[in-house]
Protein backbone atom coordinates (compact mmCIF):
# COMPACT_ATOMS: atom_id res chain seq x y z
CA UNK A 1 0.00 0.00 0.00
CA UNK A 2 2.33 2.52 1.04
CA UNK A 3 6.49 2.67 0.63
CA UNK A 4 7.59 0.06 2.45
CA UNK A 5 10.50 2.49 4.23
CA UNK A 6 8.56 5.10 6.50
CA UNK A 7 10.11 8.09 6.85
CA UNK A 8 11.05 9.59 10.52
CA UNK A 9 11.04 13.04 12.05
CA UNK A 10 14.60 13.69 13.42
CA UNK A 11 15.16 13.36 17.30
CA UNK A 12 14.96 16.50 19.60
CA UNK A 13 18.53 15.40 20.58
CA UNK A 14 19.55 14.95 17.26
CA UNK A 15 18.81 18.26 16.14
CA UNK A 16 20.14 20.05 19.11
CA UNK A 17 23.19 18.85 18.82
CA UNK A 18 23.16 19.64 14.88
CA UNK A 19 25.57 22.45 14.10
CA UNK A 20 22.82 24.14 12.05
CA UNK A 21 21.27 24.23 15.72
CA UNK A 22 24.39 25.60 17.77
CA UNK A 23 24.41 29.46 16.91
CA UNK A 24 20.06 29.42 17.21
CA UNK A 25 20.98 28.27 20.89
CA UNK A 26 23.74 30.77 21.35
CA UNK A 27 21.55 33.58 20.10
CA UNK A 28 18.23 32.91 21.34
CA UNK A 29 18.84 30.47 24.67
CA UNK A 30 18.77 26.52 24.73
CA UNK A 31 15.19 26.58 26.49
CA UNK A 32 13.68 28.87 23.36
CA UNK A 33 15.13 26.90 20.95
CA UNK A 34 13.72 23.41 22.47
CA UNK A 35 10.51 25.04 22.45
CA UNK A 36 10.41 26.04 18.97
CA UNK A 37 11.69 22.66 17.71
CA UNK A 38 9.07 20.95 19.56
CA UNK A 39 6.50 23.11 18.71
CA UNK A 40 8.02 22.42 14.72
CA UNK A 41 8.10 18.71 14.75
CA UNK A 42 4.38 18.60 16.36
CA UNK A 43 3.35 20.10 13.48
CA UNK A 44 5.35 18.55 10.69
CA UNK A 45 3.72 15.07 12.46
CA UNK A 46 0.84 14.32 10.42
CA UNK A 47 2.23 15.05 7.88
CA UNK A 48 5.13 12.37 8.08
CA UNK A 49 2.31 10.31 9.22
CA UNK A 50 0.45 10.70 6.14
CA UNK A 51 3.16 10.29 3.49
CA UNK A 52 2.66 13.69 2.43
CA UNK A 53 5.89 16.00 3.14
CA UNK A 54 9.52 14.79 0.87
CA UNK A 55 12.10 13.72 3.10
CA UNK A 56 13.80 17.32 2.02
CA UNK A 57 11.52 18.95 3.73
CA UNK A 58 12.42 17.56 7.38
CA UNK A 59 16.42 17.76 7.23
CA UNK A 60 18.08 19.35 9.92
CA UNK A 61 19.08 22.06 7.86
CA UNK A 62 15.69 22.84 6.73
CA UNK A 63 14.35 22.29 10.21
CA UNK A 64 16.95 24.96 11.94
CA UNK A 65 16.18 27.25 8.87
CA UNK A 66 12.01 27.18 9.66
CA UNK A 67 13.27 27.35 13.82
CA UNK A 68 15.18 30.16 13.38
CA UNK A 69 13.04 32.58 11.25
CA UNK A 70 10.23 31.71 14.20
CA UNK A 71 12.56 32.91 16.52
CA UNK A 72 13.53 35.87 15.34
CA UNK A 73 9.88 37.00 14.42
CA UNK A 74 9.47 36.22 18.23
CA UNK A 75 12.57 38.29 19.08
CA UNK A 76 11.07 41.05 17.32
CA UNK A 77 8.06 41.31 19.29
CA UNK A 78 4.39 42.03 18.70
CA UNK A 79 4.36 45.80 19.21
CA UNK A 80 5.38 47.34 16.20
CA UNK A 81 6.46 50.73 14.98
CA UNK A 82 4.66 51.54 12.20
CA UNK A 83 4.15 54.19 9.35
CA UNK A 84 0.72 56.01 9.82
CA UNK A 85 0.63 57.06 5.89
CA UNK A 86 -4.01 56.94 6.39
CA UNK A 87 -4.55 60.47 6.38
CA UNK A 88 -5.77 59.96 10.05
CA UNK A 89 -3.33 61.74 12.09
CA UNK A 90 -4.95 60.70 15.84
CA UNK A 91 -5.35 57.21 14.77
CA UNK A 92 -6.90 55.02 17.55
CA UNK A 93 -5.71 51.63 15.98
CA UNK A 94 -2.51 53.26 15.56
CA UNK A 95 -1.55 54.25 19.19
CA UNK A 96 -2.94 58.23 18.56
CA UNK A 97 -0.98 60.84 19.50
CA UNK A 98 3.15 60.54 19.80
CA UNK A 99 4.69 62.37 22.30
CA UNK A 100 6.54 64.73 22.58
CA UNK A 101 11.05 64.32 23.38
CA UNK A 102 9.98 65.95 27.02
CA UNK A 103 7.44 63.68 27.61
CA UNK A 104 9.93 60.71 26.10
CA UNK A 105 12.56 61.88 28.80
CA UNK A 106 9.98 61.81 31.68
CA UNK A 107 9.04 58.49 31.08
CA UNK A 108 12.17 56.88 31.07
CA UNK A 109 12.95 58.62 34.12
CA UNK A 110 10.07 57.39 35.47
CA UNK A 111 10.61 54.09 34.56
CA UNK A 112 14.26 54.01 35.33
CA UNK A 113 13.96 55.30 39.04
CA UNK A 114 11.76 55.42 42.26
CA UNK A 115 9.96 58.11 42.04
CA UNK A 116 8.03 60.68 44.32
CA UNK A 117 4.20 59.21 42.62
CA UNK A 118 2.67 59.37 46.47
CA UNK A 119 5.14 60.70 48.37
CA UNK A 120 5.16 64.20 49.44
CA UNK A 121 8.79 65.35 49.42
CA UNK A 122 7.68 68.99 51.17
CA UNK A 123 6.20 67.09 54.08
CA UNK A 124 7.67 63.55 54.17
CA UNK A 125 4.61 62.29 54.11
CA UNK A 126 1.91 60.26 52.04
CA UNK A 127 1.10 61.50 49.04
CA UNK A 128 -1.40 61.44 46.49
CA UNK A 129 -0.70 61.10 42.42
CA UNK A 130 -3.44 63.78 41.43
CA UNK A 131 -1.43 66.04 43.18
CA UNK A 132 1.36 66.07 40.85
CA UNK A 133 -0.11 67.56 38.11
CA UNK A 134 -3.28 69.72 40.00
CA UNK A 135 -1.57 72.54 39.72
CA UNK A 136 -0.50 72.51 36.18
CA UNK A 137 -4.26 71.64 35.06
CA UNK A 138 -5.78 74.02 37.35
CA UNK A 139 -3.58 77.12 35.74
CA UNK A 140 -4.69 75.72 32.16
CA UNK A 141 -7.94 75.14 32.47
CA UNK A 142 -8.84 76.98 35.14
CA UNK A 143 -10.60 73.87 37.46
CA UNK A 144 -10.87 73.68 41.03
CA UNK A 145 -9.28 70.43 41.34
CA UNK A 146 -8.39 67.52 39.27
CA UNK A 147 -8.46 63.58 39.22
CA UNK A 148 -6.76 61.48 36.31
CA UNK A 149 -7.54 57.58 35.26
CA UNK A 150 -6.73 55.41 32.38
CA UNK A 151 -8.89 56.79 29.56
CA UNK A 152 -12.07 59.13 29.09
CA UNK A 153 -14.05 55.65 28.58
CA UNK A 154 -12.63 55.57 32.62
CA UNK A 155 -13.19 58.94 33.32
CA UNK A 156 -17.34 58.96 32.13
CA UNK A 157 -17.82 55.85 33.92
CA UNK A 158 -16.37 57.11 37.44
CA UNK A 159 -17.90 60.07 37.18
CA UNK A 160 -21.08 59.23 36.47
CA UNK A 161 -21.15 56.49 39.33
CA UNK A 162 -19.60 58.28 41.48
CA UNK A 163 -22.67 61.25 41.08
CA UNK A 164 -25.50 59.60 39.75
CA UNK A 165 -25.47 55.85 41.19
CA UNK A 166 -29.18 54.64 42.07
CA UNK A 167 -30.32 58.47 40.19
CA UNK A 168 -31.43 59.42 37.15
CA UNK A 169 -29.00 60.66 34.44
CA UNK A 170 -30.51 63.40 32.51
CA UNK A 171 -29.57 63.20 29.07
CA UNK A 172 -30.43 64.80 25.27
CA UNK A 173 -31.84 62.37 22.55
CA UNK A 174 -29.40 63.84 20.15
CA UNK A 175 -25.92 62.93 22.42
CA UNK A 176 -26.59 58.93 23.07
CA UNK A 177 -23.52 58.55 21.21
CA UNK A 178 -21.78 55.63 20.36
CA UNK A 179 -17.55 56.01 19.68
CA UNK A 180 -15.53 53.28 18.04
CA UNK A 181 -15.25 49.97 20.22
CA UNK A 182 -18.42 49.55 21.94
CA UNK A 183 -18.68 52.79 24.22
CA UNK A 184 -21.85 53.45 24.04
CA UNK A 185 -23.21 55.90 26.64
CA UNK A 186 -26.47 54.62 27.44
CA UNK A 187 -24.27 51.44 28.49
CA UNK A 188 -21.82 53.20 30.33
CA UNK A 189 -24.55 55.08 32.14
CA UNK A 190 -25.93 51.75 32.97
CA UNK A 191 -23.06 50.23 34.00
CA UNK A 192 -22.05 53.05 35.76
CA UNK A 193 -25.82 52.69 37.59
CA UNK A 194 -27.58 55.76 36.96
CA UNK A 195 -30.89 55.42 35.06
CA UNK A 196 -30.72 57.15 31.74
CA UNK A 197 -33.32 59.51 31.51
CA UNK A 198 -33.25 60.52 26.97
CA UNK A 199 -35.10 63.54 26.85
CA UNK A 200 -35.59 65.60 23.17
CA UNK A 201 -35.21 64.27 19.81
CA UNK A 202 -32.26 63.19 18.03
CA UNK A 203 -31.75 66.68 16.08
CA UNK A 204 -33.55 69.55 18.50
CA UNK A 205 -33.74 68.99 22.74
CA UNK A 206 -34.88 72.76 24.15
CA UNK A 207 -34.71 73.72 27.94
CA UNK A 208 -38.33 72.79 28.16
CA UNK A 209 -37.30 69.43 27.14
CA UNK A 210 -34.47 68.87 30.19
CA UNK A 211 -36.80 70.53 32.60
CA UNK A 212 -39.48 68.57 32.25
CA UNK A 213 -37.17 65.89 33.34
CA UNK A 214 -36.06 66.76 36.33
CA UNK A 215 -37.89 65.51 39.12
CA UNK A 216 -36.78 63.90 42.69
CA UNK A 217 -35.25 60.62 41.30
CA UNK A 218 -33.01 63.16 39.47
CA UNK A 219 -29.01 63.07 40.09
CA UNK A 220 -27.19 64.72 37.38
CA UNK A 221 -27.70 66.31 33.67
CA UNK A 222 -25.05 65.16 31.35
CA UNK A 223 -24.21 66.79 27.73
CA UNK A 224 -21.67 65.18 25.44
CA UNK A 225 -19.93 66.46 22.91
CA UNK A 226 -21.03 64.54 19.54
CA UNK A 227 -17.32 63.97 18.39
CA UNK A 228 -17.48 61.57 15.76
CA UNK A 229 -21.01 62.56 14.09
CA UNK A 230 -22.69 65.68 12.81
CA UNK A 231 -25.99 66.93 12.97
CA UNK A 232 -26.76 69.76 10.25
CA UNK A 233 -30.04 71.06 9.22
CA UNK A 234 -32.91 71.63 11.53
CA UNK A 235 -31.14 71.52 14.85
CA UNK A 236 -31.55 72.59 18.31
CA UNK A 237 -29.41 72.49 21.32
CA UNK A 238 -29.07 74.38 24.80
CA UNK A 239 -26.45 76.03 25.42
CA UNK A 240 -23.86 75.09 28.32
CA UNK A 241 -24.09 78.02 29.74
CA UNK A 242 -28.22 78.19 30.34
CA UNK A 243 -28.15 74.29 30.27
CA UNK A 244 -25.83 75.08 34.11
CA UNK A 245 -28.06 77.40 34.94
CA UNK A 246 -31.04 75.44 34.88
CA UNK A 247 -29.12 72.13 36.70
CA UNK A 248 -27.91 74.63 39.21
CA UNK A 249 -31.55 75.90 39.57
CA UNK A 250 -32.39 72.54 40.54
CA UNK A 251 -29.36 71.97 42.52
CA UNK A 252 -27.77 68.96 39.96
CA UNK A 253 -24.50 68.93 38.79
CA UNK A 254 -23.38 69.49 35.26
CA UNK A 255 -21.40 67.09 33.62
CA UNK A 256 -19.74 67.75 30.10
CA UNK A 257 -17.89 65.16 28.36
CA UNK A 258 -16.05 66.65 26.02
CA UNK A 259 -14.19 63.83 24.37
CA UNK A 260 -11.61 65.22 22.67
CA UNK A 261 -11.21 68.23 24.28
CA UNK A 262 -8.90 70.85 23.66
CA UNK A 263 -7.13 73.05 26.09
CA UNK A 264 -6.71 75.88 23.69
CA UNK A 265 -8.43 77.77 20.60
CA UNK A 266 -7.22 75.85 18.12
CA UNK A 267 -8.34 78.46 15.52
CA UNK A 268 -4.92 79.82 16.32
CA UNK A 269 -3.17 77.49 14.40
CA UNK A 270 -6.13 77.44 11.95
CA UNK A 271 -7.68 73.78 12.76
CA UNK A 272 -10.94 73.94 13.58
CA UNK A 273 -12.72 75.26 16.65
CA UNK A 274 -13.01 72.38 19.11
CA UNK A 275 -14.87 73.54 22.35
CA UNK A 276 -11.92 74.31 25.62
CA UNK A 277 -12.18 73.06 28.87
CA UNK A 278 -11.61 76.36 30.29
CA UNK A 279 -14.88 77.17 28.07
CA UNK A 280 -16.84 74.40 29.41
CA UNK A 281 -16.14 75.50 32.67
CA UNK A 282 -16.78 78.99 32.44
CA UNK A 283 -19.93 77.81 31.36
CA UNK A 284 -20.70 76.99 34.27
CA UNK A 285 -19.76 72.37 33.72
CA UNK A 286 -19.29 71.31 37.19
CA UNK A 287 -17.28 68.38 35.53
CA UNK A 288 -15.67 68.49 32.19
CA UNK A 289 -13.89 65.01 31.35
CA UNK A 290 -11.38 64.40 28.31
CA UNK A 291 -9.12 62.54 26.57
CA UNK A 292 -5.12 62.55 27.25
CA UNK A 293 -3.81 61.36 23.90
CA UNK A 294 -6.82 62.69 21.27
CA UNK A 295 -6.41 66.87 20.74
CA UNK A 296 -4.16 67.49 24.03
CA UNK A 297 -1.51 65.80 22.09
CA UNK A 298 -0.15 63.36 25.25
CA UNK A 299 -0.46 59.85 26.76
CA UNK A 300 -3.54 57.85 26.99
CA UNK A 301 -5.62 59.00 29.68
CA UNK A 302 -8.81 60.84 30.80
CA UNK A 303 -8.50 64.09 32.63
CA UNK A 304 -11.69 64.88 35.34
CA UNK A 305 -11.71 68.07 36.06
CA UNK A 306 -14.36 70.67 37.79
CA UNK A 307 -15.38 71.58 41.33
CA UNK A 308 -13.52 70.47 44.37
CA UNK A 309 -15.98 68.87 46.23
CA UNK A 310 -17.03 67.09 43.63
CA UNK A 311 -14.12 65.74 42.72
CA UNK A 312 -13.15 65.05 46.21
CA UNK A 313 -16.34 62.87 46.22
CA UNK A 314 -15.06 61.09 42.84
CA UNK A 315 -11.57 60.21 44.48
CA UNK A 316 -13.11 58.71 47.95
CA UNK A 317 -15.13 55.86 45.32
CA UNK A 318 -13.25 52.54 45.13
CA UNK A 319 -13.50 52.34 41.41
CA UNK A 320 -10.89 55.43 41.28
CA UNK A 321 -8.78 52.57 42.96
CA UNK A 322 -8.93 50.30 39.52
CA UNK A 323 -8.57 53.01 37.02
CA UNK A 324 -5.84 55.25 38.40
CA UNK A 325 -3.19 56.54 35.41
CA UNK A 326 0.29 54.85 35.75
CA UNK A 327 3.55 56.43 36.90
CA UNK A 328 4.60 57.01 33.15
CA UNK A 329 1.38 57.98 31.77
CA UNK A 330 1.79 60.47 34.90
CA UNK A 331 5.18 61.31 34.10
CA UNK A 332 4.32 61.67 30.26
CA UNK A 333 1.37 64.19 30.78
CA UNK A 334 2.88 65.93 33.10
CA UNK A 335 5.67 67.25 30.45
CA UNK A 336 3.05 67.54 27.90
CA UNK A 337 1.28 70.29 29.92
CA UNK A 338 4.08 71.90 30.22
CA UNK A 339 4.39 72.67 26.89
CA UNK A 340 0.82 73.97 26.82
CA UNK A 341 2.46 76.88 29.49
CA UNK A 342 4.04 78.15 25.96
CA UNK A 343 1.32 78.48 23.66
CA UNK A 344 3.63 80.32 21.29
CA UNK A 345 6.21 77.26 20.64
CA UNK A 346 3.59 74.60 21.51
CA UNK A 347 3.31 73.95 17.36
CA UNK A 348 6.87 73.39 17.18
CA UNK A 349 6.80 71.02 19.84
CA UNK A 350 3.65 68.99 20.36
CA UNK A 351 3.83 66.64 17.66
CA UNK A 352 0.41 66.10 17.53
CA UNK A 353 -0.12 69.97 16.71
CA UNK A 354 3.09 70.18 14.57
CA UNK A 355 1.88 67.20 12.14
CA UNK A 356 -2.03 69.37 11.95
CA UNK A 357 -0.39 72.26 11.27
CA UNK A 358 2.10 71.13 8.56
CA UNK A 359 1.47 73.24 5.29
CA UNK A 360 -0.11 71.43 2.48
CA UNK A 361 2.60 73.09 -0.14
CA UNK A 362 4.97 71.60 2.52
CA UNK A 363 3.52 67.87 1.91
CA UNK A 364 3.29 68.45 -1.44
CA UNK A 365 6.90 69.18 -2.02
CA UNK A 366 7.84 65.81 -0.06
CA UNK A 367 5.33 63.84 -2.47
CA UNK A 368 7.16 65.26 -5.37
CA UNK A 369 10.30 64.18 -4.05
CA UNK A 370 8.89 60.86 -3.27
CA UNK A 371 7.58 60.19 -6.43
CA UNK A 372 9.90 59.12 -9.08
CA UNK A 373 11.66 56.89 -5.93
CA UNK A 374 8.34 55.01 -5.20
CA UNK A 375 7.56 54.99 -9.31
CA UNK A 376 10.70 53.21 -9.77
CA UNK A 377 10.53 50.75 -7.29
CA UNK A 378 6.80 49.53 -8.27
CA UNK A 379 7.24 49.82 -11.94
CA UNK A 380 5.60 50.56 -14.65
CA UNK A 381 2.02 48.24 -14.02
CA UNK A 382 1.77 51.15 -11.46
CA UNK A 383 1.27 54.74 -12.12
CA UNK A 384 2.40 57.01 -9.14
CA UNK A 385 1.27 60.66 -8.61
CA UNK A 386 2.29 63.40 -6.02
CA UNK A 387 -1.56 64.71 -5.50
CA UNK A 388 -3.24 66.82 -3.21
CA UNK A 389 -5.39 64.61 -0.64
CA UNK A 390 -7.76 65.07 2.01
CA UNK A 391 -6.95 64.06 5.88
CA UNK A 392 -8.66 63.96 8.73
CA UNK A 393 -8.22 64.73 12.51
CA UNK A 394 -9.81 61.38 13.79
CA UNK A 395 -10.23 60.48 17.50
CA UNK A 396 -13.89 61.70 16.60
CA UNK A 397 -12.49 64.93 16.98
CA UNK A 398 -14.19 67.47 13.69
CA UNK A 399 -15.62 64.29 11.62
CA UNK A 400 -16.44 66.55 8.76
CA UNK A 401 -13.37 68.58 8.63
CA UNK A 402 -10.48 67.61 6.41
CA UNK A 403 -7.21 68.59 6.39
CA UNK A 404 -5.67 69.71 2.87
CA UNK A 405 -2.54 67.47 2.60
CA UNK A 406 -0.82 65.69 -0.13
CA UNK A 407 -0.53 61.75 -1.19
CA UNK A 408 1.58 59.61 -3.54
CA UNK A 409 -1.34 57.61 -4.89
CA UNK A 410 -0.56 54.51 -6.57
CA UNK A 411 -3.31 53.18 -9.78
CA UNK A 412 -2.61 49.90 -11.08
CA UNK A 413 -2.33 50.08 -15.09
CA UNK A 414 -4.56 46.94 -15.38
CA UNK A 415 -7.98 45.99 -16.52
CA UNK A 416 -10.70 46.94 -13.97
CA UNK A 417 -11.31 43.41 -13.02
CA UNK A 418 -7.94 43.48 -11.70
CA UNK A 419 -7.55 46.41 -9.64
CA UNK A 420 -8.78 45.48 -6.96
CA UNK A 421 -6.53 42.29 -6.25
CA UNK A 422 -3.48 44.30 -7.43
CA UNK A 423 -4.16 47.14 -4.58
CA UNK A 424 -4.35 44.81 -2.19
CA UNK A 425 -1.14 43.12 -2.97
CA UNK A 426 0.30 46.20 -2.72
CA UNK A 427 -1.47 46.87 0.40
CA UNK A 428 -0.14 43.47 1.68
CA UNK A 429 3.65 44.01 0.52
CA UNK A 430 3.88 47.56 2.56
CA UNK A 431 2.20 45.66 5.24
CA UNK A 432 5.37 43.49 5.17
CA UNK A 433 8.09 45.54 4.97
CA UNK A 434 10.15 45.91 8.34
CA UNK A 435 8.78 48.93 9.48
CA UNK A 436 5.20 48.34 8.12
CA UNK A 437 3.42 50.88 5.76
CA UNK A 438 -0.34 51.55 6.19
CA UNK A 439 -2.01 53.64 3.87
CA UNK A 440 -5.50 53.62 2.24
CA UNK A 441 -7.19 52.41 -0.62
CA UNK A 442 -9.84 54.75 -2.57
CA UNK A 443 -11.31 55.64 -5.49
CA UNK A 444 -9.31 52.13 -7.64
CA UNK A 445 -5.68 53.60 -5.89
CA UNK A 446 -3.65 53.35 -3.10
CA UNK A 447 -3.18 56.55 -1.07
CA UNK A 448 -0.08 57.75 1.22
CA UNK A 449 -0.79 60.48 2.50
CA UNK A 450 2.81 62.10 3.93
CA UNK A 451 1.11 64.57 6.26
CA UNK A 452 2.83 62.23 8.81
CA UNK A 453 6.09 61.17 7.10
CA UNK A 454 8.36 62.67 9.47
CA UNK A 455 11.27 59.92 9.15
CA UNK A 456 11.64 60.17 5.64
CA UNK A 457 15.45 58.12 5.60
CA UNK A 458 13.54 55.44 7.54
CA UNK A 459 11.03 55.34 4.58
CA UNK A 460 13.01 55.32 1.74
CA UNK A 461 16.02 52.91 3.47
CA UNK A 462 13.52 50.02 3.17
CA UNK A 463 11.74 51.23 -0.13
CA UNK A 464 13.99 48.63 -1.90
CA UNK A 465 12.81 45.64 -0.16
CA UNK A 466 9.14 46.15 -1.82
CA UNK A 467 8.38 43.09 -3.94
CA UNK A 468 4.64 43.04 -4.73
CA UNK A 469 3.23 40.00 -5.81
CA UNK A 470 1.14 40.17 -9.07
C1 LIG B 1 -13.12 59.50 22.52
C2 LIG B 1 -14.25 59.79 23.41
C3 LIG B 1 -14.43 59.06 24.59
C4 LIG B 1 -13.52 57.95 24.99
O1 LIG B 1 -12.25 58.45 25.29
P1 LIG B 1 -11.00 57.46 25.44
O2 LIG B 1 -9.90 58.33 25.94
O3 LIG B 1 -10.75 56.89 24.09
O4 LIG B 1 -11.38 56.41 26.42
C5 LIG B 1 -15.50 59.38 25.39
N1 LIG B 1 -16.36 60.37 25.04
C6 LIG B 1 -16.22 61.08 23.91
C7 LIG B 1 -17.22 62.15 23.59
C8 LIG B 1 -15.16 60.82 23.05
O5 LIG B 1 -15.01 61.53 21.92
Amino acid sequence: MSSSVALRLPSIDGLLRHPACAPLAERYGRDSLLTGLRQLLDELRPGVVSGQLAAVEIGPEVLAGRVGERLAQQQRGQVRRVFNLTGTVLHTNLGRALLPEEAIEAVQMAARYPLNLEFDLASGKRGDRDDLIEGLIRELTGAEAVTVVNNNAAAVLLTLNSLGARKEGIISRGELIEIGGAFRIPDIMARAGVRLQEVGTTNRTHARDYEAAIGPRSGLIMRVHASNYSIEGFTARVPTAELAELAHAHGLPLLEDLGSGSLLDLTRWGLPAEPTVRQALLDGADIVTFSGDKLLGGPQAGLIVGRKELIAKIKKNPLKRALRVDKLTLAALEAVLGLYRDPDRLAERLPSLRLLTRPQAEIHAQALRLQPLLADVLGEIWQVSAIEALGMIGSGSQPVARLPSAALCCRPQVSKRWRGRYLLNLEAALRGLPIPVLGRIGDDALWLDLRQLDDEPAWLAQLAQLQVDR
